[in-house]
Parts: C-alpha cells; structure tokens; sequence
C-alpha cells in the first residue's frame, strides 16, 4: 500500500489546477447541453464534471439520471471515447503545390497540444494500447498519431459500477485500470484512492495534500471494483470465439441484417475501430490540391471497393465483417480481440442490435430472443 495515498475530495480542484500548471489542457467528462450525454470536453475546473449524475445504459439507449450524490465518476462510460483526441476523424495529411514547373509535397504541422484527460476508464485505456499497436508498433509509424499521443497525460478512474451493456472483465480488460495510467483514482465516499504510474504524474501531485491510505479506503475500493465486476455481461470466451471464422454462412447474419441500418454508428463510438478512406481535395485553380483521411466505416459500401469491385454488397457482409474482424481476425493481426467491452456499439445502435447478444447466438450459445424487435431493411437503408 506504499505506493497508495489518499486525496480527501475538496482537493480535487487542486488536482486539475497543479495538470494546468504543468502546461496541459485539460479534458474531462462533461454533460452535453441538449445531448443527454457524457463526452470528453475541456473544462474548466470541477464545476464542469458530472457531480451526481449515474448513467443507465441499455441496448439503444443512453439516460442520465441525478443521483444527489457529491461523486464525479459515478457513471460507467461516456458517449465518445478518447479516441479522438488521437486518432481525429478529420486530418489532412499534406498538401501538393505545382509551381516553377514542378509538384512540390509540403507536410502539416504535426505539433500538438499537450492534453491531459481526466476520468479515462479500463476499457477506453486498453483500446488506446491497441490504437498504439496499430498507429505506432507496426510497420508504418503514424507521425499524426504519435504527436498528439506523446502530449497525453492519462488520468484515469477505476468504475465503481458497470453499465448493463458493460463487459470489460470478460475480455480482460478491466474494471480496474492495471497499466498506462499516469495518475489512477479510485472515488470514494468522500474522497480518492491515488496511485501514480509514471514520473510526470508523481510530479504533477507532489505538492497536492495527501494523506496516507488506510486499510479501509483499499477494502472500500476492492468491494466497488467487485461489484462492479459481478454487474457486467459475459462475452464468449477464447474457445468460442475461435470458432467465428467456421460461422461464415451462419443464417443468424441474415437475421441481423434485417434489423441492421447499416449506419455505422457501432463503428464511430467504438474506441478501437481506425478504418478510413483518404481522398484528395484539388483546388479550383488547379495549383495544389490537399490530401485528407477521414474516418470510415466497414458499414459503408465503398469501404470495401477493392480493384474495381464492392465486395460487401449488403448489410449481412458489412455486420459480419464487423463482428468478425474484432472478435476473430483482430487476434492473428495484434494478438488478442479487438474489443474492450465498453459496450458502446450496443448502447448507441439506434435499432439496439447487442453485440454481445449475437455473438453468442452466431457460435449457437444462446437462443436468439423472441419476440424479435421490429423488422428494418437494412439492405434497403444501406443505398
Ligand atoms: S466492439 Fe463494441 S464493446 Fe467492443 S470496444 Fe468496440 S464499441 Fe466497445
Ligand atoms: S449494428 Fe446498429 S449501429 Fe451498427 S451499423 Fe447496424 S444499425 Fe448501425
């Protein structure tokens, strides 16, 4: 428990003021005006965070409710990951200039802001470790990726509830935060559990007033992170989902395909997913031209034109791509699935297709429910 000291929770203020201090913006949770959300935003200081405020998730749908408690992190995940702070779902990569006869390439400024965010759940820090395998362990380094990644200081919460679409102990990822943190709370009734996990963090709290752990802030933590555990859904274990990729013509894709609308919107909340198309922006002078990546989605049908040719004609495709890429072609690619159990493709689909629900339908471990929800041709809303 040395490495364990107790911040009382008047003094959390302290906290966000000493990261500013230190030259970061700071991003935390904050309620949507008119949105009926969490997302990360800037703020200002503690008057910006959710105090009292729980939210009550289910398949294709998100409420906030007041709770009257003084918590700030009483909510299991917000609407957007962190992801964007990262990986922007808009970026231009260069521009081409023609002049004195010749195509010059010029780069964009690659600086980015240093940027501490606040509240970071298991889920969404174990989706950034698969976004680093991705943008900065393979072969290619994503330069873009990397500045904005370098300037990032991770304050994270471990959750003291798990939203009913929540399963991040299954895929082993949480709810405690084990790694790449800076600076790790646990909230308590009145006050935080804090562990630093690096030496810009143990920096950032020198000054701040803390106090020694005692045994009863550490059992008090352990029973949330417990029952946080035992609230969640299970996914399918290893076993199982290796055999996804022998359900290639199960009927069950059909059956989704007829609810799915193909909009794409598991693809954009999920913090995980990079998929993106780039495209070039010329000028009307015909003197230089702008080169663009925007975020995609395996949902769109020209995300799979390949050689003259879609290849995931309809939404059955598209959502069996989906669901076989992260939970079975993810592994030979990084080694392990590519879902953190955050739940939000489940929360946020608008026909509220769960995504843990189908996988255990598509390997035959569940029945599918009956009745079924209301028909929509996905095929159709896909044109
Ligand atoms: S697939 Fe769904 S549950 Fe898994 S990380 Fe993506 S959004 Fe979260
Ligand atoms: S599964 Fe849901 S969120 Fe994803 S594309 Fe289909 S309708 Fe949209």
């Amino acid at each position: 428990m040395s490495d364990m000291r107790y911040l009382p929770r008047a003094a959390l203020s302290g906290l966000i003021d000493a990261i500013r201090d230190a030259g970061y913006r700071v991003i935390g949770p904050r309620e949507e005006t008119g949105q009926g959300g969490l997302v990360y935003r800037e703020i200002d200081g503690v008057e910006d965070l959710p105090q009292g405020l729980h939210d009550r998730q289910e398949p294709g749908s998100y409420r906030l409710e007041k709770t009257g408690s003084p918590r700030y992190f009483a909510w299991a995940n917000t609407a957007s990951a962190i992801k964007p702070f990262v990986y922007a779902p808009r970026e231009k990569l260069w521009r081409v200039v023609h002049k004195e006869g010749r195509i010059h390439f010029e780069p964009v400024e690659r600086d980015a802001a240093k940027t501490a965010i606040l509240g970071v759940r298991a889920c969404d820090l174990a989706a950034l470790e698969l976004q680093d395998a991705h943008f900065l362990r393979g072969k290619f380094v994503d330069p873009y990726y990397k500045a904005r990644r370098e300037k990032l200081l991770l304050v994270a919460v471990n959750c003291s509830h798990a939203a009913a679409t929540c399963f991040c102990a299954s895929t082993g990822d949480g709810p405690e935060v084990s790694t790449g943190y800076d600076i790790l709370l646990d909230e308590l009734e009145d006050g935080y559990l804090l562990r630093v996990g690096s030496t810009r963090g143990a920096m950032i709290v020198a000054d701040l007033p803390l106090q020694a752990a005692t045994q009863g802030h550490l059992e008090a933590a352990l029973a949330q992170s417990e029952a946080c555990r035992a609230q969640q859904r299970v996914l399918p274990g290893e076993k199982d989902l290796a055999r996804l990729g022998e359900q290639l013509e199960s009927a069950r894709w059909t059956k989704v395909a007829e609810r799915c609308l193909s909009c794409g919107n598991c693809t954009a909340v999920c913090p995980t997913c990079f998929c993106h198309r780039e495209l070039e922006v010329p000028a009307l002078d015909g003197k230089s031209s702008e080169h663009w990546r925007d975020a995609d989605s395996c949902f769109s049908e020209d995300h799979s034109y390949i050689v003259g040719e879609v290849v995931r004609h309809g939404t059955r495709e598209r959502y069996r791509q989906w669901m076989t890429h992260k939970l079975f072609n993810w592994v030979p690619q990084y080694g392990r699935i590519g879902c953190t159990g955050c739940g939000r493709c489940t929360t946020w689909c608008p026909v509220g297709i769960d995504f843990v629900a189908e996988a255990n339908i598509v390997l035959g471990l569940a029945e599918a429910p009956e009745p079924e929800l209301p028909h929509v041709d996905g095929s159709e809303a896909a044109q």
